[in-house]
């Protein structure tokens, strides 16, 4: 006979992403499926991409939708925007910035690191300093809030930087775009890869991507940037224009998802959205020190407001820690990734789960399974704190 474990259902996923969708967003997927060639379709789609671009804070332009997840987007903007002239510099600072680096290294002449240990930031003087010292870096990029890590950068400060030396500059904001004010301008970003499956809530399944004019304009100047491929950003360029046909077929139920996060988005204001996902950290974080345990991030200024990394106490395995969670207590949260596997034991903020109630959940959970690990921690003193953080 066959030996059967039974997995418990989870009630509660308060992870660093997927996190659970918005109602209205679940509500979207199943609209009835459009024809890509209905006109309807296509007035809905350029809708859609004003929508984004209101909503991404672009300046002039519509965003690039690609249908993939958003390492789909990473990768085919390192195969799009370098060139194998180019000198990139990599900022690395979490298991996302440094795996940029890989795509980055089959497409240009020289990847060039500013490495910073996992719970620090990058520092904008570091960024200054490295470009004088190597004029000929012609591109940078740059995770804002490497998830794993839980740490957010002073992207906009980074960007002007890099502006002012005059390179292209890519930025993941993944894990940040919708529960932070950033903005492809905000940053002076070339390249703004984000996607709506975590602070917009949404599941997997699409990218976006804010392009300045100059960085279409280093595309098509790259004889080896994609067409005809699943990695190319030109040949969504002209899409908006209902005369032109797509590329391959939209994933039409994902769009009519985004479509909904967007509008929840902007309908409950950005500078909302951005506040209760600050508010759930502030209360998360407020609980974790009354109960005893420790931000991974060095400083607390570092900790992103979309996810918090707390360092796992001494003989805590993770593994051990995630299953008991989930399986007495239904509560799934995440663990490190890369450098930090092993290390942390993380939460996320991010979209449906950022309301500072949620705090008390995911502390509870975690609490109650380190104590039932042996591991002695002041669970009603976190609870406490947690919940007069509650507005
Ligand atoms: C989630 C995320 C991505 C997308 O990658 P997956 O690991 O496939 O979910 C990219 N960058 C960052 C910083 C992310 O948090």
């Amino acid at each position: 006979m066959k030996s059967e474990t039974t997995i418990r259902e989870t009630l509660m996923a308060l992870t660093t992403g997927p996190v659970n969708a918005y109602p209205e967003v679940l509500q979207a997927l199943s609209r009835p499926v459009l024809y890509d060639y209905d006109p309807n379709f296509r007035v809905f789609y350029t809708s859609l991409l004003r929508k984004a671009a209101k909503a991404l804070d672009m300046i002039d332009g519509l965003p690039v939708i690609l249908q993939g997840e958003p390492v789909l987007a990473l990768e085919a903007v390192a195969a799009s925007a370098l060139r194998t002239d180019d000198v990139m510099l990599n900022l690395v600072n979490g298991p996302y910035s440094d795996g940029f680096g890989i795509w980055a290294r089959r497409y240009c002449r020289a990847v060039l690191e500013l490495r910073a240990d996992f719970d620090m930031i990058i520092s904008p003087d570091d960024v200054r300093k490295k470009l004088k010292e190597n004029p000929e870096i012609s591109v940078v990029s740059v995770c804002h809030h490497d998830t794993p890590s839980g740490t957010l950068n002073p992207i906009d400060e980074i960007g002007k930087i890099v502006h002012a030396h005059g390179a292209a500059l890519i930025v993941d904001t993944v894990s940040s775009f919708g529960g932070v004010a950033v903005s492809p301008g905000s940053c002076c970003a070339d390249f703004f890869i984000t996607g709506p499956n975590k602070c917009l809530g949404c599941p997997p399944g699409l990218s976006l991507v804010a392009i300045s004019a100059a960085g279409w304009a280093r595309m098509h100047a790259n004889p080896q940037a994609p067409r005809g491929s699943v990695l190319s950003l030109l040949d969504w360029e002209n899409v908006s224009d209902p005369e032109e046909s797509f590329p391959y077929t939209p994933s039409v139920s994902d769009l009519f998802g985004m479509d909904a996060a967007l509008d929840r988005y902007l309908h409950e204001g950005p500078e909302r959205v951005w506040a209760r996902h600050a508010a759930t950290a502030a209360a998360f974080r407020a609980g974790l020190a009354a109960m005893g345990l420790e931000l991974w991030a060095r400083d607390p200024a570092f900790a992103a407001p979309t996810a918090t990394a707390c360092k796992l106490p001494p003989g805590v395995d993770d593994k051990v820690l995630l299953a008991r969670m989930q399986q007495d207590y239904g509560v799934m949260l995440s663990v490190g990734r890369g450098a930090t596997a092993g290390k942390v034991v993380r939460v996320g903020h991010m979209g449906p789960t950022a309301y500072p109630i949620y705090a008390v959940p995911a502390l509870a959970a975690l609490g109650s399974a380190l104590r039932a690990l042996g591991h002695d921690v002041m669970l009603g003193e976190g609870l406490a704190a947690a919940a007069l953080c509650m507005k």
